[in-house]
């Protein structure tokens, strides 16, 4: 438990919106995943694996990968170069901002749960068997069975627009009921693809809340907050990372860790990648997670040592960010109890920072990123840089200069052009008052 002081402390700066960096004090470094956690990663490996011709032939996009749902890890060296952001270390960002058909993260976890539910339903009709080719579930009666069943989601944009992609592509009738934060172009987007969409004038929470007491019988609902297939399916990710720092030849072990960093909205997704590279890399691996001043919900919920849901509104925070896939004031228990001893802590990024740093990879490595995205970026900073992260580095025994820093950056490729000029003039105006 956080010693008082320390978490009046933390309370104080999470209260007046000053950025900070939290140290998980119940992080047991050799504690690994259990074997129900491996054995449901292990499931998603596989589910996506025999998915692959399937997706290849719903998607012209996943041709080139014959249906891999996989994303590049992109030298960040060059950042160095700028200084507010130089910390020792070798950078990498991981391109899931370039995930095909989603755009972000969230193919990984919602692309999952829509594909463990297709096949279940097949499978509960006879269309397919264990053993069949899962191209079925692209022919004449997968869809006639799908068409009789819909699939709900709240969301902040990016979920909604995962798995209404998927949903609308096998068939299914699907209904997304979005936040006041999602952005319009995802709502657009998926009302082209014949997708329902529903507005909220509530936040994310509320939108699920919806969603899930609008559920039929015949009804399936993705509940973000609590779902252990979104949550295996974002875990798949870590094995990718393996093979990706193997093949640029960046070792990883006590001598050489990996630091990685990952915006965190209700934490599906960054907890899942956690569990993920724990199962793989044990102690020589450490996350953290990168949220917003206004919606530091994991942060709160894993500080107060509480069972139960804690919101950002219970210490005045009102939730309000350009973060939108970050724009969560509750996360998920189901996450928070399964990271509490794996998480190494959580950072808090302003707005203002999130331009800059949205500003600073178009400059120094030529791609747009959407706000959220850029959140991890100053993961290294506050290592390197402040006494909460010296603490760290040292009671790890972890040297500078040798580690490997991942800078989880999570959407943005589908951005239409629009967006892309405004995102681009608030970065270029934050990034003037940067000395690079
Ligand atoms: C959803 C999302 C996240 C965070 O994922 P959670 O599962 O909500 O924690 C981060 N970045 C982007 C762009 C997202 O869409």
């Amino acid at each position: 438990m956080t010693n008082s002081k320390d978490y009046s402390h933390i309370i104080d700066c999470l209260r007046t919106k000053k950025r900070c960096l939290w140290l998980n004090d119940r992080l047991s470094p050799n504690y690994r995943p259990d074997q129900s956690i491996l054995a449901g990663i292990a499931d998603a490996g596989a589910r996506f694996k025999r998915c692959e011709p399937l997706l290849a032939e719903l998607f012209n996009e996943l041709g080139p990968t014959d249906g891999r749902i996989e994303s590049p890890l992109t030298d960040a060296g060059k950042l160095a170069a700028c200084s507010p952001v130089t910390a020792p270390g070798a950078w990498f960002i991981k391109r899931d901002d370039l995930l095909p058909v989603a755009g972000s993260i969230k193919a990984r976890g919602g692309f999952h749960e829509v594909l463990a539910y297709a096949e279940k339903l097949a499978l509960d009709h006879g269309i397919i068997s264990p053993d069949s080719d899962r191209h079925c579930l692209a022919g004449e009666a997968a869809r006639e069975l799908f068409s009789a069943h819909k699939i709900l989601v709240g969301s902040t944009g990016n979920l909604g627009l995962a798995i209404g992609t998927l949903s609308a592509a096998l068939g299914f009738r699907s209904e997304v009921h979005m936040s006041a934060d999602a952005r319009q172009w995802k709502k657009d987007r998926l009302l082209a693809r014949g997708v329902a969409v529903v507005e909220h004038q509530g936040d994310y929470s509320a939108a699920v809340a919806t969603a899930r007491s609008l559920m039929q019988e015949s009804d399936y609902f993705v509940d973000d907050e609590a779902s252990a297939l979104l949550f295996y399916g974002y875990a798949t990710a870590a094995l990718e990372l393996k093979m990706q720092l193997h093949a640029v030849g960046r070792k990883v072990d006590s001598q050489t860790p990996l630091l990685v960093y990952l915006p965190c909205g209700v934490g599906g997704a960054p907890g899942g990648i956690t569990v993920g590279l724990k199962a793989i890399f044990g102690p020589d691996v450490h996350c953290f997670f990168a949220e917003p001043v206004a919606s530091p919900s994991m942060l709160l919920q894993l500080c107060s040592g509480q069972m139960e849901p804690v919101s950002v509104a219970e210490i005045g925070l009102d939730n309000k960010t350009e973060a939108d896939g970050l724009a969560v004031g509750q996360a998920s228990l189901f996450v928070a109890h399964r990271i509490q001893e794996m998480l190494a802590g959580v950072f808090t990024v302003s707005d203002d920072e999130l331009y800059e740093n949205m500003a600073l990879v178009e400059k120094y490595l030529g791609f747009l990123l959407e706000p959220s995205a850029a959140a991890g970026l100053r993961g290294p900073i506050w290592l390197n840089e402040t006494e909460a992260g010296w603490k760290y580095l040292k009671r790890h025994q972890i040297v500078p200069d040798h580690a490997t820093h991942v800078i989880w950056a999570t959407g943005g490729s589908l951005v239409p052009e629009l967006q892309r000029i405004h995102y681009r003039s608030m970065a270029e105006m934050k990034i003037r008052s940067l000395e690079c």
